[in-house]
C-alpha cells in the first residue's frame, strides 16, 4: 500500500536470496495521500540501505527507489528498463563485487539481525524529511556506518548484582531473558535486539545490567551456578546445622 511499508530487513532479505537488484515504487514526494509521508521513510530508509551495501562490500547502485504516480506508466516503463539494463550490466549479486557467497550470506544475516538496533539508533535520520536530492548522499555517512557496525550496543547482566527480581525478563520484547525465581538471569545474545528495556528497567537499587559498547560480550554464567542462596536462607540453614 504505502512504500513506507518497505523495511530495510526485506531489503536485505531479497538480496540474501540471491536477488541482483531492489527497486522500491513510492508516491511523488510531498504528494502523500496521508498525514504520514511514508515515502520519505522509504527513501531515507534506502539511502541508509545504500551505505550499508557499500560497507560490506556491494555495490549500492543495485537498490533504486524511484517516486511517480500510477499515471505515469510511461516513466515507469523507462525507469524499470533502465534499472534493469544496469543491474545486467552489474552482474551477478557479491561474484561481481567479489565477495564470496557464503560470507556474503553471513554478513547480509548479520546485519539483518540488526535491523531493531539500527532502526532504534537512526530513529530520528529515518524520519527526518530532505527537501533537496544534493542532501541525500550527506544523510548518512560512510564513517557513521562504519562505527555503527564496530561500536554496536550489547547488554549484559552482571551475575553478582542480578537479584532474579524478573522485571528484565517480563518486560523483553522478544523473550531474550533466560531466568526465573531466585536464577540469576542471563541474556540470550542471539535473541537479544538490543532494544535496551532491560538496561532502563533493572530496578536502581540493582543496576545489574551494563551496556558494552564494541567488546565481546562475557559468556554467560553456567546453570548450575544461577541459583541465588538468600542471606536470610543461608543463616537459617547454617542454625539448624
Ligand atoms: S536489550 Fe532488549 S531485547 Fe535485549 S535482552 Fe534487553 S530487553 Fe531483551
Ligand atoms: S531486572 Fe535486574 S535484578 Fe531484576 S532480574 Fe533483571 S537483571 Fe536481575
Amino acid at each position: 500500500m504505502c512504500s513506507g511499508r518497505v523495511d530495510l530487513e526485506f531489503v536485505l532479505r531479497a538480496f540474501s536470496n540471491g536477488i541482483d537488484g531492489v527497486f522500491i515504487g513510492g508516491c511523488r514526494l510531498n504528494e502523500c495521500n496521508y498525514s504520514t509521508h511514508g515515502n520519505y521513510h522509504a527513501l531515507n530508509m534506502v539511502l541508509l540501505c545504500r551505505k550499508i551495501m557499500e560497507h560490506i562490500g556491494l555495490n549500492p547502485e543495485r537498490l533504486k527507489i524511484e517516486f511517480m504516480t500510477s499515471g505515469e506508466g510511461i516513466l515507469f516503463a523507462e525507469v524499470m528498463s533502465e534499472f534493469g539494463n544496469k543491474v545486467n550490466k552489474l552482474g551477478p549479486l557479491g561474484k561481481a563485487e567479489g565477495i564470496d557467497q557464503k560470507e556474503l550470506k553471513s554478513k547480509l544475516a548479520e546485519i539483518t539481525k540488526l535491523v531493531p538496533y539500527i532502526k532504534l539508533v537512526k530513529n530520528e535520520k529515518l524520519a527526518s524529511r530532505l527537501e533537496n536530492p544534493e542532501e541525500y548522499d550527506k544523510l548518512f555517512t560512510k564513517d557513521e556506518i562504519d562505527r555503527l557496525f564496530s561500536e554496536v550496543i550489547s547488554y549484559y547482566i552482571d551475575p553478582e548484582k542480578c537479584q532474579a527480581c524478573m522485571t528484565c525478563a517480563k518486560r523483553c520484547p522478544v523473550e531474550a531473558i533466560v531466568g526465573g525465581k531466585n536464577l540469576i538471569h542471563v541474556i540470550d545474545q542471539e535473541k537479544c535486539i538490543k532494544c535496551g528495556t532491560c538496561f532502563e528497567v533493572c530496578p536502581p537499587k540493582f543496576r545489574a545490567v551494563t551496556k558494552i559498547s564494541g567488546a565481546p560480550v562475557p559468556p554467560p554464567i553456567p546453570e548450575e551456578k544461577r541459583t541465588i542462596v538468600r542471606k536470610s536462607k543461608e543463616k537459617a540453614e547454617k542454625d539448624n546445622e
